[in-house]
């Protein structure tokens, strides 16, 4: 028997409008049509090198990039078609990266996978799968699992946390995932838990999504304890997510394994068992597309699918009323100069927003009232790291851990001066790692 219990949540944060429009929308798929621009570097590590040229012809789940090393995860074809561009692409990040530019067939012909039973499998062999299959961290680091999944030998891991908490506004992808393919999920944790040979497993979600809860609850075996936490910002980031269901904190400088913890998001799970069970590779995700979009939903879509063909497809944008599109969520997601940049492996929403968000607005000075250092999750002190990196104090900006930011927003988010400062804390992180170098 599993149980359900309910827990403090962490310290700071905030509580934005939820608007997540979408909770009721049901997963459809999107047939891919047209061309796919497939990035060779979707995830942390070393980008993929093709292994297709122009002018060949590839089929789904065909590997197109291979991994170059441990940290690095292979790229495969979304569907069938014509290889016509191998060359520079613009990422939903904003960089220019290589990637495969597919002219589809129309016929989403597909290789064959090869299925596997996993209690046959050693536990070697389920992480050559994993890592076979280009699955990586899904819910926006990208981190290729099979190395989180490989912690080094001194590192004694005893918990499994299930990150299912979706806190960013709007987004409900990963909240339909877990109410629609609650078995996949279960199975996929059953999976990574005997990989890290862990007895304890967390599974996380916020108190907004009850039926989520219910249905993991209600299948899971008493390996795992579902929690729901209270709806707060930015409850899914790991560290506050660690901290909220185990007690424990992850050092400033540190990681989840540094104290006993490995985090996957739901997504990630469900792909995972889809991965050693049916050796099917990672070549699609659920996207919740939203904002003014026309027939907002969530859409079940290919890798590399550009922005325009997949909001077309939903009816389009109406006339004169999006200023601005997100890749994920408002809070943390990447704005995109325009609709060409493609769905990659860490894409949860596409979100357009009206002309309210594009207006710009004058911040004035600090009026030192403590609120940014009030939600901060990370414990930091924004004000100062905002005026160190103005005045060009690097120096100042390490010694205040500046580096420990998630860019969750939230100080920018409650600032009453308006001052943009997880930009500041961003250009701060960058002037860090420039000096390092
Ligand atoms: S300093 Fe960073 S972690 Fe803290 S609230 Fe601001 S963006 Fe979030
Ligand atoms: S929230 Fe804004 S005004 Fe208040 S202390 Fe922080 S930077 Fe200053």
């Amino acid at each position: 028997m599993s149980l359900l219990t309910k827990k403090p949540s962490f310290v700071g944060g905030i509580h934005p409008a939820d608007n997540k429009l979408t909770r009721d929308s049901e997963i459809k798929d999107i047939a891919p049509s047209g061309t796919l621009v497939i990035p060779l570097s979707q995830h942390i590590g070393a980008p993929a090198k093709p292994v297709v040229e122009e002018g060949d012809n590839v089929k789904r789940g065909q590997k197109i990039g291979e991994a170059q090393g441990f940290v690095s995860s292979p790229v495969h074809a979304s569907s069938s078609g014509e290889v016509t561009k191998i060359g520079k692409f613009r990422h939903p990040s904003g960089n220019e990266v290589k990637g495969v530019k597919i002219d589809l067939d129309g016929e989403d012909k597909s290789v064959d996978f090869k299925e596997a039973d996993p209690g046959e499998l050693s536990t070697e062999e389920i992480l050559e799968r994993i890592q076979g299959a280009g699955i990586v961290g899904m819910g926006g680091a990208a981190f290729p699992t099979h190395v989180k999944l490989s912690p080094p030998e001194e590192k004694d891991i005893d918990t499994l946390v299930i990150n299912g908490a979706e806190c960013e506004p709007y987004l409900t992808s990963d909240f339909r995932l877990t109410l629609e393919e609650p078995e996949k999920i279960i199975k996929g944790t059953e999976l990574i838990a005997d990989v890290l040979e862990v007895d304890k497993v967390y599974f996380g979600i916020e108190d907004n999504k009850p039926e989520a809860a219910e249905e993991i609850r209600s299948r899971a075996s008493g390996s795992i304890e579902v929690v729901e936490l209270p709806t707060k910002y930015p409850q899914g980031w790991e560290k506050t997510l660690i901290q909220a269901l185990t007690g424990r904190e992850v050092p400033v400088d540190g990681l989840p394994l540094d104290i006993g913890v490995v985090v996957q998001n739901v997504a990630t799970v469900k792909a995972i068992w889809d991965g050693v069970r049916f050796g099917v590779p990672l070549t699609e995700r659920v996207v919740t597309a939203t904002g003014t979009i026309r027939n907002p939903g969530n859409y079940r879509v290919r890798i590399g699918t550009r922005g325009k063909e997949l909001i077309d497809q939903l009816g389009g944008l109406p006339e004169g009323r999006t200023a601005k599109l997100i890749d994920g969520g408002p809070m943390m997601g990447d704005t995109q100069p325009d609709q060409s940049t493609p769905v990659v492996k860490s894409t949860s929403g596409l979100l357009a927003l009206g002309e309210e968000a594009a207006v710009a607005r004058d911040s004035s000075p600090c009026i030192r009232c403590g609120k940014c250092v009030d939600v901060c999750p990370a414990n930091l002190l924004p004000t100062s790291i905002y005026k160190s990196v103005e005045s060009g104090d690097i120096e100042k900006a390490e010694e205040l851990n500046t580096t420990a930011c998630c860019e969750c927003g939230s100080c920018t988010y409650v600032c009453p001066s308006e001052i943009p400062l997880v930009q500041w804390i961003v250009q701060g992180k960058s002037e860090i790692e420039k000096r390092k170098e």
